[in-house]
């Protein structure tokens, strides 16, 4: 190709498959030696500003391939490794290699996914991408639904939905100033923090959450949330919607979907899954029983980027109905030429959600769903769950551990030293202590919980790299540090 314009930014054809090759061969050693470096470096934020020598913004350029190497160090040497086999801290998993090589070569080509017009062939993709997600999961392929960047704006774009849906009509002209009735949303105090952001920023105010309470399993105790609606109702309020948390951040559990379900048939309320992480587990066929009611969903929010192990960023928000969508976000300025497409209606994702220009973040979940099936994923989910119950297990028949929660791919669990069994105080003290360590230490990384007022420790195995031997190695670290730290506390103590 003859250019005429010689601008600094290109590369031409050798330079980019030099570098590129180069990179590459980088990262294929990454991956196969993930397991052998420490899941974080530990360094402090002022360590780490030096190494990138707080240098002002350059004037002139470098060259590239020096850039891309030296770069290329820094994320493999001073990075906290999500990929790595003892990596199980919050819901953050280990990232499918294929994604990788299809965020290279979804920017490459680049093509917008707000307008159809704009990306033909992905936009077609992520209209597939949606399909068989609602195939994956088990609900009627004629929901809708939209790519968002995690579970936050998942649960944001359907809480929008449900409010266009469900509030006065005339709540689009005159805002939620002029509802005459106070609109309340419902969910348990399991419920993630996404639901107070949302109800701050969408109008309704942090007083509109009625937090339901939860049984000693965490589930919602689903007769306190048919009591509280009755009750709001006769106090003249405007009950919205109900949130059913398929896997809650701390434990796994998922609430009785059924009965939630059946409550807000009654009552006539938007009823939403917030299945960021737990909702593929329903590609299990021994656990569907736990996601019945999930064909009555009105929306459904999952994470890609959690258990089905895409790279950051993908989340995933699905609509019964897409028309409450469209509703919600559909605008028609006259600087788009969008909608007059030939022989069929064009699907222009700028109307189902939040963002105008989209990346093409379906085509790593698209991509991976081909290279693992329906089957691929059902064995690595399961897979993911027999080891957290095998680490459940050890941790019940170890005399210094005690076996907290079991549920989905969440195991929580405590060290409990020999002589300290029945003090609550220093088993929570010593375990946060313990926790502290283990996170700066760089051989395993857990993260915590509070359950039934128990400070516990967390591992959530959303990882395709985890082994039963990692398993056993934990149990073994995690005795070491326990029986470090209960020693080191004495010490301080005595002194
Ligand atoms: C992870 C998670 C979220 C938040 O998702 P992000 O992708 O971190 O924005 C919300 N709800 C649940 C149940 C989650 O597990």
């Amino acid at each position: 190709m003859a250019k005429s314009r010689r601008s600094t930014i290109e590369m031409d054809k050798e330079e980019f498959r030099k570098i590129g090759y180069q990179l590459i061969d980088d990262i294929s050693n990454f991956i196969e030696s993930i397991d052998q470096k420490p899941v974080t470096p530990n360094e402090s934020p002022s360590q780490l500003q030096e190494l990138l020598e707080n240098t002002s913004l350059p004037e002139n350029g470098r060259p590239a391939a020096e850039l891309i190497s030296k770069t290329t160090d820094l994320l493999f040497n001073h990075s906290l490794l999500n990929g790595h086999p003892k990596f199980m801290g919050y819901i953050t998993s280990s990232a499918a290699p294929i994604g990788a090589l299809a965020d290279l070569l979804a920017a490459s080509v680049n093509p917008n996914v707000g307008a159809q017009i704009l990306s033909p062939i992905a936009t077609q993709i992520e209209k597939q991408t949606i399909k068989w997600l609602c195939d994956f999961i088990g609900v009627p392929s004629d929901y809708g639904g939209i790519l968002v960047s995690g579970g936050n704006m998942a649960n944001f774009t359907a809480f929008l939905a449900a409010r266009t849906a469900k509030a006065p009509q005339n709540i689009k002209e005159d805002g939620i100033q002029n509802t005459s009735k106070k609109l309340t949303v419902y969910c348990s105090k399991t419920t993630h923090t996404w639901i107070e952001k949302a109800v701050v920023l969408f109008g309704l105010g942090t007083k509109s959450v009625r937090w339901i309470p939860t049984d000693a399993s965490n589930k919602m105790e689903t007769k306190l949330l048919a009591n509280t609606i009755k009750k709001d109702l006769e106090n003249g309020y405007l009950p919205l919607m109900v949130v059913g948390t398929a896997g809650d951040v701390s434990t796994g559990v998922v609430d009785n979907l059924s009965d939630i379900s059946d409550i807000c048939k009654t009552y006539g309320l938007w009823f939403h899954i917030d299945g960021a992480y737990g909702v593929p587990a329903a590609i299990v066929p021994k656990l569907k029983h736990l996601f019945a009611g999930i064909k009555d969903a009105d929306s459904i929010a999952l994470d890609p980027h959690k258990w089905l192990y895409s790279p950051l960023e993908a989340g995933c928000t699905l609509v019964k109905n897409p028309q409450h969508l469209i509703d919600t976000f559909s605008s028609h300025p006259e600087y788009y030429n969008f909608s007059k497409s030939g022989q069929d209606k064009a699907q222009n994702f700028y109307e189902y959600g939040l963002q105008n220009s989209r990346g093409f973040r379906a085509l790593k979940v698209w991509l991976a769903l081909q290279q693992v099936g329906r089957s691929g994923y059902e064995k690595l989910i399961s897979e993911d769950i027999e080891l957290s119950e095998m680490l459940y297990d050890l941790a019940d028949q170890h005399p210094e551990l005690e076996a907290v929660s079991q549920n989905l791919s969440i195991t929580t669990f405590r060290y409990v030293p020999l002589e300290n069994i029945d003090d609550k105080e220093y088993l929570n003290t010593l375990n946060e202590a313990i926790l502290n360590e283990l996170q700066t230490g760089g051989e395993v990384f857990l993260s915590n919980a509070i359950v039934n007022g128990q400070y516990s420790l967390r591992a959530c195995i959303v990882n395709f790299r985890t082994s039963k031997k990692d398993i056993q190695a934990i149990i073994e670290i995690i005795i070491r540090t326990g029986r470090k730290v209960h020693l080191k506390i004495y010490q301080e103590r005595a002194q």
